[in-house]
């Protein structure tokens, strides 16, 4: 749409106003501190953390398996239904907030199911928490349960049997945790059964790992969209690839500066992406642990870059294409986007 001029000094105001999807967010990397402790008093569960100070000062990360060791021992707190339930009300009600209309939130099973966690325990407490994000907060949530790619393929094969009694909760697979050492290809059977039985599919690559485990996703895998994916702006022909082929990328640019992917933002190639002609979209990842939920991450990439209104729109109409939503509600969204645009 033709947009009118928006000052530089409107841009946040813009940006925390306009209503926008969040499709890469992991619900465990929500885990406020201030919940991590309340949930260890509530289970009876100890963490190697004297207070919620101790822990904040703890999120000093130098690449992403500094991070990982962390996130893991904050999960560890999460044991029954209502605390999968209370972890993702807490961030959906911040979405809320910030004008999230849609999210659609990793899980990882695996993460609980090693500590003795039923399936069961974990899908219905997040899915509990979509339902009422829909008919309280009016915003639609749904969930992708994603495969730890430090672990096996056997293993991703033994998880995808235990969620399948469950598979009306959630709406697609992905892949996360440590990325390099671990290729997309390592998970090609079990992503191609998934495909088999209709769930949409994506994959982290291209955070730390290189283009070719952006090409593995693609041509092994087969997802449809690709999260973070900023490594592919090293490889051309990969570029021409993913905006030919319209496949959007999850970029989170606080997490990729906590993780020091770049060295700040005012390097981050988000608008290259952009320029690029590829379906780049604005996420928080782990907002818990990364300095900033959706808004947050919007206004300080924005405030670094130089980025526009009219790329502040193209990001907010990207997340809902994006989206794994039906297209007439994609349509209704986009509208509403419009409208908020045309009336600032
Ligand atoms: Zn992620």
């Amino acid at each position: 749409m033709n947009l009118k001029p928006i000052p530089a000094d409107r841009l946040p105001e813009l940006l925390r106003g306009m209503p926008k999807a969040e499709l890469h967010m992991h619900i465990e990397g929500s885990l406020e501190p201030e919940l991590i402790f309340a949930l260890a008093q509530r289970n009876g569960v100890s963490i190697p953390y004297a207070s919620v100070e101790d822990l904040r000062r703890a999120y000093a990360f130098t690449n992403l398996q500094s991070f990982l060791d962390i996130y893991y021992a904050g999960a560890s707190v999460l044991l029954k239904e209502q605390d999968f339930y209370d972890m993702a009300w807490a961030y959906l009600q911040r979405a809320a907030a910030e004008n999230v209309l849609r999210t659609e939130m990793f899980f990882d099973p695996q993460t609980h199911t090693a500590r003795g966690v039923a399936m069961e325990t974990v899908v219905n407490g997040l899915h509990r928490a979509c339902v009422d994000a829909q008919a309280q907060l009016g915003v639609s949530a749904a969930l992708i349960l994603c495969f730890l790619r430090h672990l096996s393929e056997e293993e991703a094969f033994a998880t995808l049997e235990q969620a399948l009694p469950h598979r009306d909760k959630f709406i697609g697979i992905g892949l996360d945790s440590s990325e390099v050492g671990h290729p997309p290809e390592k998970f090609a059977r079990v992503f191609a059964r998934c495909r088999e039985l209709g769930f949409h599919l994506v994959a982290h690559a291209g955070e730390e790992g290189p283009p070719a485990y952006v090409w593995t996703a693609l041509d092994v895998l087969k997802v449809e969209r690709v999260d973070h994916g900023v490594q592919s702006s090293k490889d051309a022909a990969l570029m021409r690839r993913l905006a030919a082929d319209r496949i959007p990328l999850t970029v989170c640019p606080l997490s990729n500066l906590k993780l020091c992917v770049f060295p700040d933002l005012a390097q981050h190639n988000l608008g290259a992406l952009l320029d690029a002609g590829l379906v780049a979209t604005v996420n928080s990842d782990d907002p818990a642990y990364f300095g900033g939920y959706l808004n947050e991450n919007f206004v300080q990439t924005f405030a670094a870059t130089g980025l526009t209104a009219q790329q502040a729109f193209q990001l907010a109409d990207n997340s809902f294409v994006a989206s794994f939503a039906s297209a007439a509600q994609k349509q209704a969204w986009r509208e509403r986007l419009q409208a908020h645009f045309a009336g600032f």
